[in-house]
């Protein structure tokens, strides 16, 4: 088995690089991608050190972007099965600066709620990207909040009461940016769409992005049911793509997701999912 959605401490995972890989060892997986959010930097630090235990790893990414249909956010995984082309990383470097300025300014709705949550308390937990999901655990770790779901409910999410928007990039310039990289796009878990189980929706944003790029479609995820997966596997058929499938591992911050299984044992990702992606890389 394999996984091909993790996150590491350099994003909004919370195991650092080495310790993903020892984990993904322990369990026996064969191959492993890390898809940090925006970098590239926990794959960089265990390449060779996964190669050196005979862990195929893949280099890969998490891009959020903007729906273009509607109000949302829409992720999309790139593989790169030779590393990103140059001007790929001074293009990400972009995206952390929009994400900068949202920080700043979630800091001060936070403060302003009453919360005493600085900027600097969220990037002592993120290293390389800070997100929600480390203001989460600080708020968690002060008890203004129980867990991090409540966290995003009350106050991070899109309904919270501390929300600031971040400007992403559309979604077919994500697509786009991931091709010319010589990277293949996936459409990260769309059940988490912004229109949810809507298949008739999910069946022109696939065919639409499949006109511009698009290589594969994320079938299996820890939040799809068996039915989502065929669904999901139809489509990409219907539309000519390959699949592709992960836990999207986060450690502690996504404490039921489990590495290679997702939950409880939800996720099983066969080697053939690598090996036709990588086929299509090279057709
Ligand atoms: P950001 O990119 O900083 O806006 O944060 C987005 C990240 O927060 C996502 O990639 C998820 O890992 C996490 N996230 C978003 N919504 C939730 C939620 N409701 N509960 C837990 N984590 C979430
Ligand atoms: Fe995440
Ligand atoms: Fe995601
Ligand atoms: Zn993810």
């Amino acid at each position: 088995m394999i996984d091909l959605h993790s996150h590491t401490d350099q994003s909004d995972g919370t195991f650092t690089p080495t310790e993903l890989v020892d984990h993904a060892l322990e369990i026996g997986l064969e191959a492993l991608a890390i898809t940090d959010h925006d970098n590239f930097e926990g794959y960089r630090q265990v390449r060779e050190y996964a190669a050196e235990r005979g862990l195929e790893l893949v280099c890969g990414i998490e891009v959020s972007s903007r729906s273009e249909w509607q109000r949302g956010s829409i992720h999309v995984l790139g593989y790169f099965p030779e590393g990103p082309a140059a001007g790929f990383c001074e293009w990400l470097e972009e995206i952390q600066v929009g994400r900068e300025e949202r920080n700043a300014k979630l800091a001060e709705r936070l403060q302003e709620a009453g919360l005493d949550v600085t900027l600097e308390e969220a990037q002592a937990m993120g290293r390389n990207m800070t997100g929600r999901p480390h203001f989460a655990r600080v708020m968690m770790r002060k008890g203004y909040v129980g867990s991090i779901e409540e966290a995003f409910a009350r106050y991070l999410g899109e309904n919270g009461s501390a929300h600031v928007p971040r400007e992403e990039p559309k979604v077919s310039e994500v697509v786009g940016r991931i091709r010319e990289a010589g990277g293949l796009p996936s459409l990260a878990h769309p059940v988490r769409l912004p229109f949810g189980r809507d298949l008739e929706m999910l069946d022109r944003v696939i065919g639409y992005l499949a006109g511009r790029g698009l290589s594969a479609v994320e079938i299996i995820h820890s939040d799809h049911t068996v039915q989502d997966t065929n669904a999901y596997q139809a489509l990409a058929r219907k539309y000519g793509l390959q699949v592709t499938g992960g836990s999207d591992f986060h450690g502690a911050n996504k404490p039921n997701v489990h590495l290679g299984t997702g939950r409880n044992g939800n996720v099983q990702v066969p080697k053939s999912f690598l090996l036709d992606l990588v086929q299509s890389y090279k057709a």
